[in-house]
């Protein structure tokens, strides 16, 4: 079944000389547990989609199925609950808060799902030593490497179990060492069966990846196997 499954897709956005197509007409099927890439020139559209996958943007044209459900004619908390359950968010830049500790942080995802405290806790901890980094569960942000605060950003991603991981750019602040580490962790987890879908500049990263597929001007311009000729 498609975890993703965009048709005809379009996003303009206002601007002082008039709307700008970003994306223009994307389709796109993404199957439960595939590994995906996406890659593309910086202004390509990239972000632009990924913001449409995970319904932090409405788009001005086509459809998005997630996980079967037509986002366009879901209610707003239907919405936010479907999002909540099914996708966790890592980003470039961690988007740790920094007054809290790892613990917290990753715990926070679960102060909206209403989980008790004692519950949100155990959870943080599991993950947290789940990506190694357990003995830290007290500790500021600002105590860690960039790294490790990407594989708490990575934990805080999976508190609520979800089937989806939207990564953009996760590597992007990393040295190469660190982001092989990265993306060591993001292989384990799809070898779990989570799908993910990960935006990146770089080939070396991409090749992580089991699918690439390509933005140009707003258009998907090649879509294949990692390994098989574009
Ligand atoms: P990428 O992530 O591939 O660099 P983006 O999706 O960020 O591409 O941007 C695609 C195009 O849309 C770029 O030309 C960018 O300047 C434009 N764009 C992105 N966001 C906005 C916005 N909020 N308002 C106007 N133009 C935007
Ligand atoms: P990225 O590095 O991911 O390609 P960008 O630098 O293109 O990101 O954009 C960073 C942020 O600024 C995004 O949220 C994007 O929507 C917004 N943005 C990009 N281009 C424009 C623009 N021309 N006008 C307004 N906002 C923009």
């Amino acid at each position: 079944a498609s975890v993703i499954r965009v048709a005809s897709l379009g996003k303009s956005y206002q601007t002082a000389a008039g709307e700008f197509p970003a994306l223009r007409g994307v389709d796109l099927d993404i199957a439960a547990g595939e590994y995906v890439a996406i890659m593309g020139p910086s202004g390509s559209g990239k972000s632009t989609f990924m913001n449409l996958l995970g319904c932090l943007d409405t788009p001005s044209a086509g459809d998005y199925f997630l996980a079967g459900e037509n986002v366009a004619q879901m209610s707003k908390d239907a919405l936010a609950q479907l999002r909540n359950r099914t996708i966790g968010f890592v980003f470039q830049g961690f988007n740790l808060l920094p007054r809290m500790s790892l613990q917290d942080n990753v715990a926070l995802p679960l102060v909206y799902a209403n989980v008790d405290k004692e519950t949100r806790r155990a959870r943080a901890r599991v993950l947290l030593e789940r990506v190694g980094l357990g003995q830290y569960a007290e500790s500021l942000p600002n105590r860690i490497s960039g790294g490790q605060q990407q594989r708490v950003a990575i934990a805080r991603a999976l508190v609520n179990e979800p089937r989806l991981i939207l990564a953009d750019e996760p590597t992007g602040n990393l040295d190469s060492h660190t982001s092989e580490e990265i993306m060591r962790l993001f292989g384990e987890l799809n070898a779990d069966g989570i799908t993910i879908v990960l935006v990146t500049h770089e080939p070396d990263i991409a090749a992580h990846a089991s699918r690439q597929v390509r933005f140009l001007d707003g258009h998907i311009v090649s879509d294949h196997l990692t390994g098989e000729q574009p």
